[in-house]
């Protein structure tokens, strides 16, 4: 693996930056493997994998002896972890020392460069039911493997968007964090992707900072009078990290926030040169994890705050909400019931009244948990609510072994065992799977066609 001289020249005065061990790591070492449990489906105390360590920095963070056949594990498809590279996991650090939860009783966070959703299935961990995720990606093909994991990961507390930052601008003072994991040249991921070297150059660098420039400046008045924003990159690059900050401060008002790390950990603070904000750098000779930025900006300007128009809805919706909530549905907190056509869905009440908002300035495309279509004859549910954590814990389950959970996967039929008709839960180790309906002689698999299993 050759890494480019011109990036090595750029970095020679990094703080932290040690060109032998750098090179060495990159020479030698296979990237670890970390995972991110989701706790509110794996609650177990033991892991669904034997771990080589923890991520220090993230308290569902663990690291893998060698990396497994992901997809052929069911634990995988149920969204009990989410596999993610461990320095990215330092999010954390912000959610637990900086976000102020303990102010407001609902927060409302926007993750806008947020595809495949690693940061945005961490952020929902993070965050209470009270509060809202906006998880947006503006690349249209890849907004489906967005609202894949985020089904997964079954929170109802999530709006899935597919914008233009610009067209978050008009959304003055909405946010209380902004998480923008931004577009970048990608020289942190070398080690795992060496196609990425191939393609990196100094105008692929330049064109990154010029459009992280035009993303920032653009999300920008989307965020709240003393606000957060965590800014990161994979890039090594200076003028997409430190110089990229000092941009910050010579265009908008802002203070320069910081985390506490444990020096064992190995991560590096370096200050931006103009204006000495704090950054965090993670180099994978000192850390165990690739190369990552993080900065983190405190919003100083005032803000008019843009106030929705009052929407009625739900007039006319006839929702059979008695009939749901009995079989269906858990209400753990408050939940706002929702019908589009003949289709359902819930979130909890401050979803919703954001996701009415913005209907009219974005292009949704997920919001909360779509429980299924109502017929003459009941629910049929969708697979999002056997992803959910809303799901009714009355619900008749079968716990599959691992060759038929494959094959339930695989969308082949599997035989089950059970004394009742209709519908019921595929489990694997007690994680739902997805939709079986027993019918007596036979049982219909009901997982998504677009998800299933190919070998
Ligand atoms: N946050 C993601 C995660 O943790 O899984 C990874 C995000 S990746 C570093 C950057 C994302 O920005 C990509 O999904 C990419 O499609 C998106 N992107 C590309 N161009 C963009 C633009 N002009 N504005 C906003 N996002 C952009």
């Amino acid at each position: 693996m050759v890494i480019p001289a011109a990036l090595l020249l750029s970095i020679q005065n990094v703080q932290g930056f040690h060109e032998e061990s750098f090179l060495q790591v990159h020479a030698a070492q296979q990237p670890p493997t970390s995972i991110r449990i989701n706790a509110a489906k794996w609650d177990k105390v033991t892991l669904p994998f034997a771990s080589s360590g923890i991520v220090p920095w993230c308290s569902t963070g663990y690291f893998l002896p060698q990396r497994p056949s992901f997809s052929q594990d069911p634990l995988w498809h149920a969204g009990a972890y989410y596999v993610q590279e461990a320095s990215s996991m330092a999010l954390q650090l912000v959610f637990d020392q900086l976000v102020p939860f303990a102010q407001q009783s609902s927060l409302k966070v926007l993750d806008l460069c947020a595809a495949p959703g690693g940061k945005s299935t961490h952020v929902l961990s993070m965050l209470r039911p009270t509060d809202v995720l906006v998880s947006n990606e503006v690349i249209g093909s890849r907004v489906n493997i967005l609202l894949e994991n985020i089904t997964r990961w079954g929170a109802a507390h999530t709006i899935v968007t597919n914008n233009d930052p610009a067209d978050f601008t008009p959304l003055q003072g909405l946010f209380d964090v902004m998480v923008i994991d931004a577009p970048c040249s990608g020289s942190g991921l070398f080690r795992r992707d060496p196609q990425a070297i191939e393609e990196w150059s100094e105008p692929a660098v330049e064109k990154c900072r010029q459009r992280q420039e035009r993303i920032l400046a653009d999300a920008w008045p989307a965020l709240k009078e003393d606000g957060i924003l965590v800014y990161t990159t994979c890039s090594y690059s200076p003028s997409e990290n430190e110089q990229m900050v000092d941009w910050m401060h010579d265009h908008f008002e802002c203070a320069s926030l910081q985390v506490q790390t444990d020096p064992s950990w190995g991560i590096v603070e370096t200050a931006s040169p103009k204006h000495g904000h704090k950054c965090y750098r993670f180099f994978p000779n000192l850390v165990r994890g690739e190369g990552f930025f993080m900065a983190i900006f405190q919003k100083k300007e005032p803000v008019q705050e843009m106030i929705f128009p009052k929407k009625k809805v739900n007039a006319k919706q006839e929702i059979p909400t008695a009939s749901l909530m009995k079989e269906w549905v858990q209400e753990t907190g408050a939940l706002q019931l929702y019908k589009h056509k003949d289709t359902l869905y819930a979130m909890p009440t401050e979803t919703y009244e954001l996701f009415l908002g913005l209907q009219d300035a974005l292009r949704i495309r997920k919001a909360g948990v779509c429980l299924g279509e109502w017929m003459h004859n009941g629910l049929q549910p969708d697979h999002a609510l056997a992803m959910s954590h809303l799901l009714h814990p009355s619900i008749h389950r079968v716990e599959l072994s691992l060759p038929d959970a494959l094959q339930f996967l695989r969308k082949e039929t599997v035989v089950v065992e059970a004394s009742t008709k209709g519908w019921m839960l595929a489990t694997y180790e007690a994680i739902p799977l997805g939709w079986i309906k027993h019918l007596g002689n036979r049982t219909n698999n009901y997982y998504p066609k677009e998800w299933r299993l190919r070998k």
